[in-house]
């Protein structure tokens, strides 16, 4: 049984501990953010490294009793090294938003301009909206993808460049399901001489394996998650060369955050050391053919997909053209009684609300990680079709479920 040893004093975390373990083997997780990491990963994450504290870095901390944190934060930076090919790592940061303030800090001045993409584009939160302290510390413009064809407006891009006149530029997004031009960005920061941040969170798996190109040696900065493509537990991750190296150690520590937490990055270096096998790399490549196929599913049964097709891990549904009446969170709450757990999500040209919009996004990270193939994602496509066309229809619903319930255990995940 597991979470025996909680069980022993706190029925009630156990309780919730073993509900969630459940949970996710029983539904399919579909959010493009998450994953499922490896008991290893897991093993690691809850070791006894959650009590020291190693202010500092490998080498030169501010505590002593840190001769087995430097080891496990130095396999995890050496290994993030061979995965990426960047000349600096830092594995510090607590999560991919503080891996973006920890590249603001070190480059930018309060007040300084950043130009990146508008949240209901596909953008992040920490790219400067008003509610994060991005927004609040930072002058911010934004730049669109293009309504009709979905993919980003590289000439707005560069337009909005000239005329704003930035000190750093973000590309890379949350809900984009198209390959990144690295390239085009990285003329237009050159163009006013700012700085390029690549935020890789969702691809960053897809980026080691060779599925999506890498950033690496063209933006200034490239930072990422830790828990998304490339299943190493929850945490951040910056990269830049060696030139900005001093300035995004501390900005990392002690400019953002104090103790790193080392057990998290033990769990990142058992990620990363699991992601050089070529095991991960037909993970990687069957995530982008299982998106392909869901993705392709879902058009052969009528529903419009946003820049109409994917290159990534993720496709991005607009309800509007098939079913006009249809929510993307009717669509949402109506998967998750069945057991399909995805995201409603904005669309460009977006006519609802952020938070009731028209889409909804669905990701096939997770599906593959429990083993699923392009036969089982088409599957999962024509579920998802038959509960966004009906989604309150008790007999769809009754139909549905089982055939969740028979994929989950024909994939099983955690024992
Ligand atoms: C997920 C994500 C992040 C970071 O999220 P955290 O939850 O802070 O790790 C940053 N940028 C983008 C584009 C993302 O999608």
């Amino acid at each position: 049984m597991p979470y025996d040893t909680v069980r022993g004093t706190d029925p009630a975390v156990a309780d919730a501990l073993a509900g969630e373990r459940e949970r996710q083997n029983d539904t399919l997780a579909m959010i493009a953010s998450e994953n499922h990491v490896s008991e290893a990963v897991m093993e690691a994450q809850s070791s006894e490294l959650t009590n020291n504290y190693a202010e500092g870095y490998p080498g030169s901390r501010y505590y002593g009793g840190c001769e087995y944190a430097d080891e496990v934060e130095q396999l995890a930076i050496d290994r993030a090294k061979e995965l990426w090919g960047a000349e600096h790592v830092n594995v510090q940061p607590h999560s991919g938003s503080q891996a973006n303030m920890g590249v603001f800090l070190a480059v930018l001045d309060p007040g300084d301009k950043i130009l990146s993409l508008d949240l209901t584009h596909g953008g992040h939160l920490s790219h400067g909206h008003p509610v994060n302290v991005a927004g609040k510390t930072y002058e911010v413009e934004q730049y669109e993808v293009n309504a009709e064809t979905g993919y980003v407006d590289y000439d707005q891009l560069a337009a909005k460049a000239e005329a704003f006149d930035p000190d750093i530029i973000i590309s890379g997004y949350s809900a984009y399901p198209r390959e990144v031009e690295w390239e085009r960005v990285q003329a237009a920061a050159d163009s006013v001489d700012a700085y390029h941040l690549a935020d890789i969170a969702h691809i960053t798996g897809l980026v080691a394996a060779g599925e999506h190109s890498s950033p690496v040696g063209t933006a200034d900065f490239v930072t990422g998650s830790t828990h998304k493509t490339i299943r190493s537990g929850r945490g951040g991750i910056i990269m830049c060369d060696e030139e900005h190296a001093d300035d995004v150690d501390s900005a990392v520590f002690p400019g953002l955050q104090g103790g790193p937490i080392l057990h998290n990055v033990a769990g990142k270096a058992v990620g990363f050391g699991e992601a050089l096998t070529p095991e991960f790399e037909e993970y990687a490549s069957q995530v982008v053919d299982n998106a392909a196929a869901l993705g392709e599913r879902l058009q052969e049964r009528g529903l419009e997909l946003v820049s109409e097709g994917t290159d990534t891990h993720l496709v991005l549904v607009d309800l509007r053209p098939s079913h006009p009446d249809t929510t993307g969170k009717d669509v949402e709450a109506a998967l998750e009684e069945v057991g399909i757990v995805l995201n409603a999500n904005t669309v460009p040209g977006e006519s609802r609300s952020a938070f009731n919009p028209s889409g909804i996004r669905a990701g096939t990270p997770a599906l593959t990680t429990r083993g699923f193939d392009e036969e089982a994602c088409r599957t999962v496509a024509d579920l998802i079709y038959e509960i966004v066309d009906a989604p309150h229809d008790e007999s769809v619903e009754g139909f549905v479920d089982q055939k969740v319930d028979e994929l989950t255990a024909e994939y099983p995940l955690y024992d």
